[in-house]
């Protein structure tokens, strides 16, 4: 295809070729004053300066290329691990993000109204985990089924009294094919019947070695309604994120997933967004799958007002003009009309998928299973 040198590209752009090189280099890619780049990439130096250079781009496809921009590792700094809950019916799901979300309360986060977002923020020794309230793996393969990658770490609870079900294993195998990292809850340990050795036992029989039997593998006995065990369970989980070393540019602006969408009266749609990257301000224009506004509020999960959530944060935003799908890509936009851009060309491809009858995925469908 069509090359530039990085001279003609820096008197184009009115830069100096050095700070060029170092941009390349950011990129991953070492270069030279006289050596030729391809367009692609004289594209994506070009819109880290904020600048088009090609009178091609549609004002969606300069976004859209923002929008998969990578980050400059300078940029980079810790992120708080994004986890899912999953496992079988009845082993303790549910009550596990109860006692989770409990302990996080009693350890002095701002109390008051805990509100339903579809995600909910903890805190342990000063450090966020962001746990995604979807009732286990549906959600979960839902999400990504649509493209979306949202859980660094994934919870297993496993019932001690019950051991290894025909979930528990699908949880598994989901969470193995994303290449999430498990940690096993080996919950309802308070039961007379609790048996966690053999829930290890049958969990090695699927090729899930936990450290006790010398595998790598994480777990922690637990009991959500006696509320034992929960904040080694968190420490394993800092522990895990730790080793995953996840980052995360909060100079850049917002991206994301959508976890749940609806209207509410008096307020209009109302969105849960999980920010992966960037920092979300009240007042930037937003896309939301075929939908697109402004944030006009935003509210962390414990319903508190906020003005601004940097990565790994899961907010509820109003402004939009119309109910996203949970899955559906976020991000903000440096103006309103190229979010109405992108939105506008979702809308256009969802016609076209319509036509094709492509399945539909109902929120209710979603979230109403936990
Ligand atoms: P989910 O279907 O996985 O979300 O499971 P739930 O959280 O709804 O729990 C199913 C049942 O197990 C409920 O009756 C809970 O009260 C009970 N349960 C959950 N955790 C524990 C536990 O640690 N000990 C005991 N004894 N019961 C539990
Ligand atoms: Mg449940």
């Amino acid at each position: 295809g069509e090359t530039i040198s990085i001279g003609e590209l820096a008197k184009e752009l009115k830069k100096q070729p050095k700070d060029i090189i170092m941009k390349l280099m950011n990129l991953g890619v070492m270069a030279t004053l006289n050596q030729d780049i391809d367009f692609e990439t004289a594209e994506m130096i070009a819109i880290e300066y904020g600048i088009s250079v090609s009178k091609k781009l549609t004002e969606e496809e300069i976004e859209e290329k923002r929008y998969n921009f990578e980050d400059r590792p300078e940029d980079l700094t810790k992120r708080a691990p994004v986890v899912t809950v999953m496992g079988h019916v009845d082993h303790g799901k549910t009550s596990l993000l109860d006692a989770i979300r409990n302990t996080s309360v009693t350890t002095g986060e701002a109390g008051g109204i805990t509100q339903h977002i579809g995600a909910s923020e903890v805190s342990l020794k000063g450090e966020k985990i962001v746990f995604l309230d979807t009732p286990g793996h549906e959600a979960f393969t839902t999400l990504r089924a649509r493209g979306a990658k949202v859980t660094d770490i994934a919870i297993l609870v496993v019932a001690a009294d019950d051991g290894v079900m025909p979930q528990t294993i699908e949880a598994i195998d989901h969470a193995k094919a994303a290449g999430v990292p498990i940690i096993v809850a080996v919950n309802k340990i308070d039961k007379a019947n609790a048996n966690p050795d053999r829930v290890k036992q049958e969990l090695a029989d699927r090729g899930l070695l936990i450290e006790e039997w010398g595998g790598d593998v994480i777990s922690v006995e637990v009991s959500a309604i006696k509320n034992i065990g929960i904040d080694t369970l968190l420490e394993m989980v800092l522990l895990v994120a730790e080793m995953l070393e996840l980052k995360a540019n909060p100079k850049r602006p917002a991206l994301g997933t959508i976890l749940e969408a609806k209207v509410e009266k008096g307020r209009g749609p109302v969105a849960t967004v999980l920010i992966e990257n960037g920092t979300l301000r009240v007042g930037d224009p937003v896309a939301a799958g075929a939908t697109h506004g402004r944030v006009r509020a935003m509210f962390n999960s414990h319903g508190k007002t906020i003005k601004q959530a940097g990565p790994a944060s899961a907010v509820e935003i109003t402004g939009l003009n119309d109910v996203p799908t949970a899955g559906d890509k976020f991000y903000a936009t440096e103006e309103e009309r190229h979010a109405r851009a992108m939105a506008e060309k979702r809308q256009a491809e969802l016609r076209v998928s319509t036509l094709r009858k492509t399945p539909h995925i109902s929120l209710e469908d979603l979230f109403n299973q936990i």
